[in-house]
C-alpha cells in the first residue's frame, strides 16, 4: 500500500469568503478544511455567492484538496422538547443543504442533538424525522452525524445511538458517520489504549463504510468525563502519539483530518506540521 499525503486541515472562519478559506487552508498547509455554514449561534447565512464557491472550488482542484466539511451552527437542536426549536433545526439545516450545492459532493456535519428529558429513544425519532424532510435523492452532499462526547442529554454518545438514527432514515446513502477524537474519549472509548478495539466495535455497529470523517481533537479531560473540551494536540489526556496512530491507522489514514483545536492559524500551521511529519502514508 502507498499513500501519498495526509489529508488534513482545520477549523476555519467563513468571515472574508469561501476563496480566502481556500487560500488560509492553503497558507497553513492543509489540504482540506471545516466551516461553518453561518454564525455558529445559529442565526443568518451570508449572501450565497456562487461566484466565490466557484473559486473555491477551482483551488481545491488545483491543490487536490480531500473532500471538505460544513458544520452546522452547533446550537440546533433536532429534538428539543420545543416545537419550534425542532422546526428551526429543520428549515437551518434544509437551508444550507441547498447552499451546499454551490460546492457539490462534500460533507454535511452535524451535532444529532440533545432530547433534553424526552428519553434518548424519542430524540432518535426526532432526528430521523428531521433527515427524512432534508435529505433528497438528488443532493450531492453526505450528511454526517457527529459522535458526542454525552454532556448533559446530547444524543449520540454511543456508536449504539448513531446506528439507530443511521437505521431510521430513508436514502442511507447520503448519511455518514465524522468520528470526533475528544467526544468518543470523553464517551468513555480508549483510543490510547485499545485503538484497534474501539475501530472493531464501531464496525460491528455502524460499520467502517459509513465512516467519512475524523475531527482530530485532544481533550482536556480523563476518558468517560463527558465534558467535552477539547485541548491542542499533545496538550491534553490523549496524547500526541495516539493522535499520531489515528492519523497512521490502516483503516483511517485516507480519511480528511479536521482540527477543531484552541488554536490561531500559527498553532494549526503547527499542528499540521508534526501531524505531516509523523505521518508514514501507509509505508509501514
Ligand atoms: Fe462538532
Ligand atoms: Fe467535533
Ligand atoms: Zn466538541
Amino acid at each position: 500500500m502507498t499513500n501519498q499525503t495526509l489529508t488534513i486541515g482545520c477549523h476555519l472562519s467563513p468571515s472574508k469568503g469561501y476563496l480566502a478559506m481556500g487560500r488560509d487552508a492553503l497558507a497553513i498547509g492543509a489540504n482540506t478544511f471545516q466551516f461553518f455554514t453561518r454564525n455558529p449561534r445559529g442565526s443568518r447565512a451570508r449572501e450565497l455567492d456562487p461566484a466565490d464557491m466557484e473559486a473555491l472550488r477551482s483551488l481545491m482542484q488545483e491543490h487536490r484538496f480531500g473532500r471538505v466539511v460544513a458544520h452546522a451552527p452547533y446550537t440546533l437542536n433536532a429534538c428539543s422538547s420545543t416545537d419550534r426549536t425542532r422546526e428551526f433545526a429543520l428549515e437551518t439545516i434544509a437551508d444550507d443543504l441547498r447552499r451546499m450545492e454551490f460546492l457539490p459532493g462534500n460533507f454535511y456535519n452535524f451535532h444529532p442533538g440533545s432530547h433534553t428529558g424526552q428519553g434518548v429513544e424519542t430524540g432518535i425519532r426526532q432526528i430521523a424525522a428531521m433527515l427524512n424532510e432534508v435529505i433528497t435523492a438528488e443532493q450531492s452532499t453526505t450528511v454526517l452525524l457527529e459522535t458526542m462526547a454525552g454532556k448533559g442529554s446530547e444524543v449520540g454518545r454511543s456508536f449504539e445511538e448513531i446506528r439507530a438514527i443511521l437505521d431510521l432514515v430513508k436514502l442511507p446513502e447520503k448519511m455518514g458517520v465524522c468520528l470526533d477524537t475528544c467526544h468518543v474519549w470523553d464517551g468513555g472509548y480508549d483510543i490510547v489504549e485499545n485503538l484497534d478495539g474501539v475501530l472493531e466495535e464501531f464496525d460491528r455497529i455502524i460499520g467502517l463504510d459509513r465512516l467519512k470523517a475524523i475531527h482530530l481533537n485532544d481533550s482536556m479531560n480523563p476518558r468517560g468525563s463527558h465534558k467535552d473540551r477539547h485541548a491542542r494536540i499533545g496538550e491534553g489526556h490523549i496524547g500526541f502519539d495516539a493522535l499520531s496512530r489515528v492519523t497512521n491507522h490502516p483503516k483511517l489514514r485516507e480519511l480528511p483530518f479536521c482540527l477543531e483545536t484552541p488554536n490561531d492559524l500559527d498553532g494549526y500551521a503547527d499542528e499540521i506540521r508534526r501531524l505531516r511529519a509523523a505521518y508514514t502514508g501507509g509505508t509501514i
